[in-house]
């Protein structure tokens, strides 16, 4: 059995739906677990949805769901010509639950809420898809992860509960291919134990499919996606971008660590496990090779690859009593970071200093100097861009420090992290 994932700019409107049902069409004879997210942007818009009816904004409420309905409304009528096909129904009967849990719910846990609605992109989405790819002769059933994959009750970023979802899927998910050869199954969400929709996070659908492919023990997973694989740094900050044809578990569970953002993080781990190998192909030229990750590492040093962290401050620690930092300054500042709730990109030390990068838009410098002023002299330098290099050479550091000033660099064999600042 094969996975596939298609995010929501692989479905965002009838045209993509299908080529999806198109690229399913070239793996006859495969059994295959599609996994698929919210059309287009349909999770920000039900993220918007949910704070109307916590905020009992009944107005916007009803017309972000109008919206969003006549959205998927008009994919429907151009995908299916018969007007009485049942998807009409069902998609019809999914907007009218939404629309009135704004009287049936007394709006209390916030994050309950938030899984109870947004979740819904994906089950629409799925519906959708699967009708579709019958309408298109392939034989393909609804699966629901309601059922499937079960998480704690943490919502809006449930933790998986890898020896029941197994159980699940062993039990209820691989033998329905006996009956048929493809399987839709929603992206991002899941249930708790009391049988109550939670969601894995923002961005969450690669991730089912990591868990489905390990619970499977699938052959592989594809990522279907509008780049033609992982490039070498972000084109948003770079001309000239390279694919990387093959690389290691290892690399890039490293790059997604510095911060690239072409696979959701957590989705890694569970294929390593496995020896699952992912590709990342383009839904654009699905015959194009894309790349794959996989274990062998003997190829991940032939690139360099770049990422790059805007918007950065540099935060500078100064015991007043000019101690040293040693372990029990270094315990006392990451105490008080914690209650910041500051997530450093990149710390160094010297004997009277302690210095933590983070992102300007995550942490507030008011609160960073009121946590630390009775005991240090605090710095801070905004405006800064992090760089890491995986696989460095002079020549790569020059290409990326032209017109920069480097305020501080850290080194290994592999990886070089820079600190700049435009000059
Ligand atoms: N639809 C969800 C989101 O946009 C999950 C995903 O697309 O991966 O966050
Ligand atoms: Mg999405």
């Amino acid at each position: 059995m094969k996975v596939f994932k298609f995010g929501g700019a692989s479905v965002k409107d009838a045209a993509a739906v299908r080529n999806v049902a198109d690229i399913i069409s070239l793996f006859k004879g495969d059994k295959i677990g599609v996994v698929v997210s919210a059309m287009g942007k349909t999770t920000n818009a039900l993220e918007l949805i949910v704070d109307a009816l916590y905020h009992r904004e009944k107005s916007t409420f009803d017309s972000l769901v109008e919206e969003r309905k006549s959205f998927h409304i008009d994919i429907i009528s151009s995908l299916f010509k018969d007007v009485n096909h049942p998807i009409y129904a069902e998609i019809t009967t999914e907007f009218e639950l939404l629309s009135k849990m704004y009287d049936a719910r007394i709006p209390d846990n916030y994050n309950f809420e938030y899984d109870q609605i947004v979740s819904l992109g994906e089950v629409i989405s799925t519906k959708i898809v699967n009708a579709f790819l019958n309408e298109c002769n392939i034989s393909s059933r609804y699966a629901d992860a309601r059922l499937l994959i079960r998480t704690n009750n943490k919502y809006r970023e449930g933790e998986v509960d890898w020896n029941k979802t197994e159980e699940l899927f062993k039990l209820n998910f691989i033998p329905v291919f006996s009956e048929c050869d493809v399987q839709v199954i929603q992206g991002f969400i899941g249930h708790t134990s009391e049988g109550l929709t939670s969601t894995l996070g923002r961005e969450g659908s690669d991730y089912t499919a990591g868990i489905m492919a390990f619970c499977c023990d699938a052959e592989s997973v594809t990522i279907w996606k509008d780049v033609p694989g992982m490039l070498n740094a972000d084109p948003k900050w770079f001309d000239n971008t390279i694919k990387l044809n093959r690389i290691s578990f290892h690399e890039a569970i490293e790059l997604s660590y510095y911060g690239a953002s072409v696979i959701h993080p957590k989705t890694l781990k569970p294929l390593q496990n496995k020896n699952i190998p992912l590709y990342v192909k383009s839904f654009i030229e699905p015959h194009a090779s894309g790349t794959v990750i996989q274990s062998s590492t003997s190829e991940d040093h032939l690139v360099p690859s770049f990422i790059f962290k805007m918007n950065q401050v540099l935060f500078s620690f100064t015991p007043k009593d000019f101690s040293f930092i040693v372990e029990q300054n270094l315990s006392d500042i990451f105490s008080r970071l914690a209650k910041a709730d500051a997530k450093i990109n990149l710390m160094q030390n010297s004997a009277l200093n302690f210095s933590i990068l983070v992102d300007e838009e995550k942490v507030s410098i008011e609160e960073i100097q009121r946590l630390f002023e009775d005991t240090y002299n605090v710095r801070f330098n905004q405006g800064l861009e992090l760089v890491t290099v995986r696989h460095y050479d002079q020549e790569t550091l020059d290409r990326v420090t032209t017109d920069k000033e480097i305020i501080l660099q850290q080194k290994t064999r592999e990886t070089a992290r820079l600190i700049v600042k435009q000059r």
